[in-house]
């Protein structure tokens, strides 16, 4: 299994905060998300399922207080598939190929000739996906890619009921008198547990979603700029006409398909950026979201 905390040491220059490497349970505060689905075992890193142990991130500038901060006291965490040939893609889009084209013991260095699909593995939808005229990949400012989380676990749902149903905007409602009011520019990340099975042929089994008119209803209503998953896509399998994913574009917001690790997230009061490479006039690309932690 590879690791999700295989980040580089950053140098000197950042103050490296505190960390935490208690395996005593001890963050397993109420709002962490439970269930019994494909969530992982192997995803433990430390005292939190999928977390590194870095919870302070502070440049040690010369300036006196001007200095940037970021606040993660939950940690942080990556959110992204590893990528390699056995990549699970959307049917019809091409195969996934690295090849090496030099290698260290040969060549002093090692370098891949990759080839695939710009929406294969976690990638990020831009608007021009779905829509004629819609901003691409490279059109997206940075602000429009760091939202607040808020995260729809529908694990136990499926259980109980099978993948194939939508979320209404009814179920959406039901959510918000659970945990509060999606604000505007945030992401709403459906969780699934399809993210465990990537790269296997279950990855292609029938998924739920989100029924168009929730996707309106967030959009619209609540001006969400994001949508996430741990599937292909945020269109349940019953969903013919990608209207979700639809939904979300024709409003100008981003579809972020293919996440993983999403049991590191609380349900709400995380921060997640994700930006894509900037592929000119590209409908997607590759991202490995970052998730910063409020507890
Ligand atoms: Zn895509």
């Amino acid at each position: 299994m590879d690791s999700i905390c295989n980040g580089r040491t950053i140098d000197g220059h950042v103050d490296r905060g505190r960390s935490h490497h208690d395996g005593n349970g001890s963050d397993n505060d109420a709002s962490k998300q439970k269930g019994t689905g494909f969530g992982g075992a192997q995803l433990r890193h430390g005292g939190r399922s999928g977390r590194c142990g870095r919870r302070g991130f502070k440049v040690r500038g010369t300036g006196g207080a001007d200095v940037a901060t970021l606040s993660c006291p939950g940690g942080v965490s990556r959110l992204g598939q590893v990528l390699d040939e056995n990549a699970s893609i959307f049917p019809g889009d091409p195969e996934t190929s690295i090849e090496i084209v030099a290698t260290v013991e040969n060549d002093g260095y090692l370098v891949e000739a990759i080839s695939m699909a710009s929406h294969t593995g976690t990638h990020l939808d831009a608007p021009g996906h779905f829509i004629e005229g819609g901003r691409t990949v490279d059109q997206l400012t940075a602000e429009e890619l760091v939202w607040s989380a808020y995260v729809i676990d529908v694990r136990a749902r499926m259980a109980e009921e099978g993948n194939d149903f939508q979320l209404s905007s009814d179920d959406i409602h039901a959510y918000q008198r659970e945990h509060g009011v999606i604000p505007p520019g945030s992401i709403v990340i459906l969780y699934t547990g399809f993210g465990e099975l990537f790269g296997t042929p279950a990855y292609e089994d029938t998924i739920p979603g989100f029924a168009g008119e929730a996707v309106e209803h967030l959009f619209v209503e609540h001006g969400i700029k994001a949508l996430g998953t741990d599937t292909f896509g945020p269109d349940a399998t019953s969903d013919e006409n990608f209207d979700a994913t639809y939904t979300a574009l024709v409003n100008d917001g981003v579809v972020i398909p293919g996440m993983r690790n999403l049991g590191s997230l609380n349900v709400t009061g995380d921060i997640v950026m994700a930006s894509p490479v900037q592929l000119r006039a590209g409908s997607a690309f590759q991202v490995d979201p970052l998730a910063c932690h409020g507890r």
